[in-house]
């Protein structure tokens, strides 16, 4: 059987990001990885600027940072000085205003004193020559690369391409994915189970994984165990980038869902995987003339569908954005308790990870098995335990991978 490393370097091989495309530099593309190198078309600042309230004046005029000047004008940023500075002259200036010709040093006016008339007192410490001046070109200039493919959008890059004026900059986009809940004991969340039947936790719960995973995800509903009406809904959900279904995929009588992709042409890259809870996950892949979609059978039992998502399909969604870590985080971590246990393959199971002051601490949550969804919520990581009858004593460390670190759009 497939270990989990093998199927998730099976995945990622049949994984290319998405081709970039112009987008709206909107709060909607928080977090998308740039797919071009971003040039500036500008001068940054446009030209040389006064960093502080204050006068222009020409260094040569305060020696030692003293003397008294006549006032000539008064600048103020979005206006541009009208002469040149001469020899006992100073501008008014404010921040952000052009400098004018002649001057080489701004004062701050915390470091003046009106003088008579027109006139100003410099009491500075002797000045440096551009001392609160940024020359013009500083941060940036026409041509130069300011951001380069792959780069992960933070709101301070929306800034940058604001400056350069990149309102529509190409954007690799996030992957649709498709969920389906299949079953015939499964109903929607709204109504009261009937008996023998229980309430589709799955579609909720894969839908907000895929956000936080920052794709956008389409809910298919629920689909029934019969073969015509499963192959209907999964036709729609080939359209998308990746189709995830929960259920069907074990070795029942009713799990028709493996052969249904199969009759759709899907590819098979492998069924059944070396973990628990999970063990037949299903992945394959199916060409679409604008691309290729990527298929998730994940086992219907609740934790399952959550740890092959985050273990499968999550990294498959960072690899389609463009993001270069492609996850699961996974850290090392001090056992807080003794948890002396016993499993035939690799565990995925419910932990409380906490930062302690020599590194990470997990602590071990009750959990009942993969139906147990609301033992997983007493978690928020997965500890990694290996097969065969262990002690685990506490101060041992084990691999845990992180569950709650990131939104949508986050890296
Ligand atoms: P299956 O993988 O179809 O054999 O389902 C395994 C178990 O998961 C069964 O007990 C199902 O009732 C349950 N199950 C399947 N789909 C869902 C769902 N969408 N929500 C909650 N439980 C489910
Ligand atoms: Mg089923």
């Amino acid at each position: 059987m497939l270990s989990v490393a093998q199927a998730q370097a099976t995945i990622l091989e049949a994984t290319c990001p998405l081709p970039a495309r112009a987008t709206a530099l909107t709060p909607a593309a928080l977090g998308l990885v740039l797919g071009e190198d971003v040039v500036s078309d500008i001068d940054s600042p446009p030209h040389d600027k006064a960093l502080m309230d204050g006068y222009a004046v020409r260094l040569a005029d305060v020696p030692g940072g003293r003397g008294e000047l006549e006032v000539i004008e008064e600048i103020t940023a979005g206006h541009i000085p009208t002469r040149p500075l001469g020899p006992g002259q100073a501008a008014r200036i404010m921040t952000g205003a052009p400098i004018p010709a002649g001057a080489d040093v701004v004062v701050q006016v915390e470091r003046t004193q009106p003088g008579e008339g027109n006139r100003v007192r410099i009491e500075d410490r002797p000045p440096r020559a551009g001392q609160n001046i940024l020359t013009r070109g500083r941060e940036m200039r026409p041509g130069q690369v300011v951001m380069p493919a792959g780069r992960v959008l933070h709101p301070q890059d929306f800034g940058v391409l604001a400056t350069i004026g990149r309102v529509t900059p190409r954007l690799i986009p996030r992957p649709g994915v498709a969920i389906l809940s299949t079953g015939d004991e499964v109903v929607e969340p709204s109504q009261v189970p009937g008996p023998g039947q229980i309430r589709n936790s799955n579609g909720p719960m894969l839908a907000a994984q895929a956000a936080r995973a920052g794709a956008l995800p389409r809910f298919l509903g629920i689909a029934r165990d019969d073969v015509d009406e499963l192959r209907a809904i999964v036709r729609q959900g080939l359209e998308d980038d990746v189709l995830v279904l929960s259920g069907g995929v074990s070795a029942g009588k009713l799990d028709l869902v493996p052969g249904v992709l199969q009759e759709l042409g899907v590819e098979q890259h492998f069924h059944k995987v070396a973990m628990k809870p999970g063990k037949p996950a299903f992945f394959g892949t199916r060409e679409r003339p604008d691309g290729k979609t990527l298929v998730f059978g994940l086992p219907g039992n609740p934790v399952s569908s959550f740890v092959c998502f985050e273990l499968f399909v999550r990294p498959a969604l960072r690899k389609f954005r463009g993001l270069a870590d492609t996850g699961p985080r996974v850290v090392q971590a001090t056992l807080a308790e003794d948890f002396p246990y016993r499993t035939d393959r690799p565990t995925y199971h419910p932990a409380l990870l906490s930062p302690g002051p020599d590194g990470w601490k997990v602590q071990i949550v009750p959990w009942f098995g993969s139906p147990d969804l609301l033992g997983l919520t007493r978690g928020n990581a997965l500890a990694v335990l290996p097969p065969g009858d262990h002690e685990h004593k506490v101060g041992e460390r084990l691999p845990v991978i992180v569950l709650e670190e990131q939104g949508p759009g986050q890296k």
